[in-house]
């Protein structure tokens, strides 16, 4: 039987939520023109997931954009530029650019997730040709003086870039600055992953999912206030506890699940408490040191804390294990692996990764999804199915 959606008591929160929802659908991103205007002659560049050290770009004088695809918006010209077989989201993202929807950006950062947007970012570059474009390239050798010294090397590289764009000379005082305003923004990102994890019901998953995109338009400082205004509403108008299956949800770190793919596992039953969507919003783990070389301490907290990810050579970990120690960490009851349809990195971990779910006894299920899905029904049947299997189990 479906469960319905915790409700929402509180006119507070609920503007909040009206908020961050609105920020989530409007690919024309008003939020960043509106920046852009309060402040003549600034900058606001793009970026893909899953990580971008946005700290740079804060630094250089401009808006940090995360740019997650186009949603349900209609793709035509985007499908000429890539075969049928791949996801969405690149073919989505041609139609924001071609539709001038990303016009508002000065410059697009596309980082090494994948090889569709490493084609994605040479696109760029032929059909914006004025516009700054960069493909970063993140180690995936974690050795300090290896993968440590290239990964400084990229992040200066950009920096630099980014100043010239910006006419601004960044000093190591601006990056720690800029480090210190994410590390606070991460810090109650992270609260509300604690709180949800503990207290699922207090911080429903569709409202921690729209709360967290809505900081890839928003000022870093705008976005923790928000944060925060939503934490306290929580402490102000607590809601009833209630009983569903646990689930952690994995596969989700690119093209991103609709908003109401996520009410729809919610009112099937299941507490969403660990999840691996927006990545970049909470890739590092924990503080990134502010004192002595800044950029040094951003490598290092990338080769020693960053994220596990697909896209990530694991060295610290066997494939899977991560997700098995999010599991216990979160006391989930069970993975749903929700992938994007035709994603390379997801499809090919996750077969690895349900092994370790199995071989942990962890129960496991699995469906497709894109940005752009638009019927929930089989869904909510087999995730009402699962909900079911893992309460009477
Ligand atoms: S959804 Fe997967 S395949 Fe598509 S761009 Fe992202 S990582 Fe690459």
């Amino acid at each position: 039987m479906d469960a319905p959606l915790t409700q929402a008591i509180c006119p507070e929160r609920d503007a909040l939520i009206e908020r961050a929802e609105g920020l989530v659908r409007d690919t024309t991103l008003a939020s960043v023109a509106r920046w852009k205007q309060d402040r003549p002659g600034s900058k606001a560049i793009g970026f893909l997931p899953p990580y971008v050290p946005r700290e740079l770009i804060h630094a250089a004088g401009a808006l940090p954009v995360g740019i997650l695809g186009g949603g349900d918006m209609e793709v035509v010209r985007g499908d000429a530029y890539f075969q049928s077989y791949i996801c969405r989201l690149p073919r989505s993202t041609i139609e924001l650019g071609l539709s001038g929807a990303l016009d508002v950006v000065d410059g697009m950062l596309f980082p090494s997730i994948c090889d569709v947007v490493r084609n994605l970012s040479g696109m760029w570059q032929i059909l914006f040709p004025k516009s700054f474009v960069r493909y970063f390239d993140m180690p995936q050798n974690f050795e300090p003086e290896i993968g440590g010294r290239f990964f400084e090397h990229e992040m200066r590289s950009l920096l630099s870039d980014l100043g010239a764009l910006t006419g601004r000379c960044v000093t190591d005082d601006d990056l720690r600055d800029s480090i210190a305003k994410f590390n606070v923004n991460r810090r109650e990102v992270r609260a509300l992953y604690r709180l949800r994890a503990e207290q699922p019901w207090q911080v429903p998953s569709s409202e921690l999912y729209a709360l967290v995109r809505a900081g890839n338009v928003l000022d870093v400082d705008d976005h923790t206030a928000m944060l925060r205004a939503y934490r306290a509403t929580l402490d102000a108008s607590p809601r009833r506890p209630k009983d569903m299956a646990r689930v952690a949800l994995r596969g989700c770190f690119c093209e991103q699940p609709p908003l109401e793919l996520i009410k729809t596992l919610e009112r099937s039953g299941c507490f969403i408490v660990d999840d691996d969507w927006v990545l970049s919003a909470r890739w590092i783990d924990g503080d990134i040191a502010t004192d002595g070389d800044p950029l040094w301490n951003l490598v290092l907290a990338f080769l020693e804390r960053a994220m596990p990810c697909p896209s990530l050579y694991e060295l610290r970990k066997e494939r899977g294990e991560e997700l098995v120690d999010g599991v216990r960490e979160s006391k989930a009851e069970g993975v749903i692996f929700a992938a994007p349809s035709f994603c390379d990195p997801a499809l090919l971990d996750q077969p690895m990764a349900m092994a370790c779910a199995k071989a942990a006894s962890i129960p496991a299920t699995s469906f497709l999804y894109s940005e752009n899905t638009g019927q929930f029904q089989v869904i909510r049947e087999q995730a009402g199915t699962f909900a079911d299997s893992i309460r009477l189990s």
